[in-house]
């Protein structure tokens, strides 16, 4: 006789998969099509069924080791054939973000982040914070003459805060990810290749998963959605590019002392990069934000984790063009006020990144290697 499991559901755990949009998940009667039709599924053990029924018994422990959450990367192609409406994607989508803030460090941050009526607090902190430090540093006034807005906000108060805020979420993620790493390596799919050097991980798993997500491979295999694969090449590639934009206004300003240049000319390379940035992220924003707007809901339906995550994102993109184009025609309150709405919002993006959805790209990018490492792909 086989033997037998005793099998501990988390009610608690239920609760929250449908509190995070996964509401149908009772639905599910284990048909298995979504497993066959999903284009990422490895054909051993494939998912999302089988996360299906572990999420419908309140399996947390096994779900929350499970990489399979993370290689979907809801196309939805599975929940527009589910004949039962259980929509697994959503599913998947709401055990994800359980996943995410259940490793997260400070654990109450995740909380903070999950429910509307905590957003005035989320905001309201940096603009305290912002005002607080002008008021102190005597810079809480509109300067006089042309627009720079080192005058209103200079660098040697507004960088502590984000350099700050910048180990705290380096620390963060780090003790996020160890204990999702620990977590998948005691899961269903345990590594089978352990014992590689350093050198050998990195080459065989780290450097080919990272140039899959470069490429955006994975998003090609969807066949629904195909928008996804532009609008998320298009953020991907914008945040690069502010990334590397930021990277080097910083080193120029202090490791090169060139804060003079500040603000830089339009024709300066940095500056067009940073400007092909915004207007990408705007571009990519919008296709989200509209092919959200058209969703069939009886298919998909996104939640506030994911609408506060792109409108943030939108109105970061927004503000920072703006203020440009603002101080280029000159009106001095309006382009600091947008200015200071902006560093708001860069804030809170930064700040929240391991309790936001910003959270998964790093999530995601672990188990795909994990899986990598693991021998779990398709
Ligand atoms: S989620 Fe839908 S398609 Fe998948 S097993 Fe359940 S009923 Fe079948
Ligand atoms: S949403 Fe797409 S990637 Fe995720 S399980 Fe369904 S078919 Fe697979």
């Amino acid at each position: 006789m086989a033997d037998r499991q005793l099998i501990e559901p988390d009610l608690d755990f239920v609760k929250k998969v449908i509190g995070f949009g996964g509401e149908t998940l009772k639905k599910c009667f284990q048909c298995a099509t979504c497993s066959v039709v999903c284009n990422l599924s490895p054909d051993n053990e494939p998912f999302p069924r089988k996360e299906m029924i572990w999420a419908q018994w309140g399996l947390k422990d096994k779900l929350l080791k499970d990489p399979d959450i993370w290689l979907c990367h809801q196309c939805n192609d599975c929940s527009v054939y589910c004949p039962r409406g259980a929509k697994p994607g959503d599913v998947l989508a709401a055990i994800r973000n359980y996943s995410f803030m259940h490793f997260s460090f400070p654990s109450f941050m995740g909380k903070l982040l999950s429910e509307g009526k905590y957003l005035p607090l989320l905001l309201g902190f940096p603009i305290v914070l912002l005002l607080f430090l002008l008021g102190v540093t005597g810079h809480l006034n509109i300067p006089e003459g042309e627009i720079v807005f080192e005058k209103f906000v200079p660098h040697y108060i507004v960088d502590p805060v984000f350099i700050l805020v910048s180990i705290f979420v380096a620390i963060s993620l780090a003790i996020g990810v160890t204990r999702f790493w620990k977590g998948m390596s005691e899961g269903v799919f345990p590594s089978a290749s352990k014992g590689l050097s350093i050198g050998d991980f990195v080459k065989s798993h780290v450097i080919p998963t990272l140039v899959d997500i470069v490429k955006h491979s994975k998003f090609m295999d969807c066949d629904r959605n195909r928008f996804r694969y532009l609008a998320h090449l298009l953020i991907f590639y914008s945040f690069a590019a502010l990334a590397v934009v930021t990277g080097v206004v910083f080193f120029g300003i202090y490791f090169l002392g060139l804060e003079h240049m500040l603000p830089l000319a339009q024709w300066n390379p940095v500056k067009l990069l940073a400007n092909l940035g915004a207007i990408a992220l705007i571009t990519g924003c919008t296709i989200v934000i509209s092919n959200r707007l058209k969703e069939d809901e009886a298919k998909s339906k996104s939640t506030y984790l994911d609408w506060v995550f792109i409108i943030i994102v939108y109105l970061v993109a927004i503000s920072g063009l703006l203020t440009e184009i603002v101080r280029l025609v000159n009106i001095p309150v309006l382009a600091y006020s947008i200015y200071f709405i902006h560093l708001v919002l860069v804030f809170y993006l930064i700040a929240y990144l391991p309790f936001s959805k910003f959270a998964h790209m790093i999530y995601r990018t672990v188990a795909l290697v994990y899986a990598s490492y693991s021998g779990r792909e398709k």
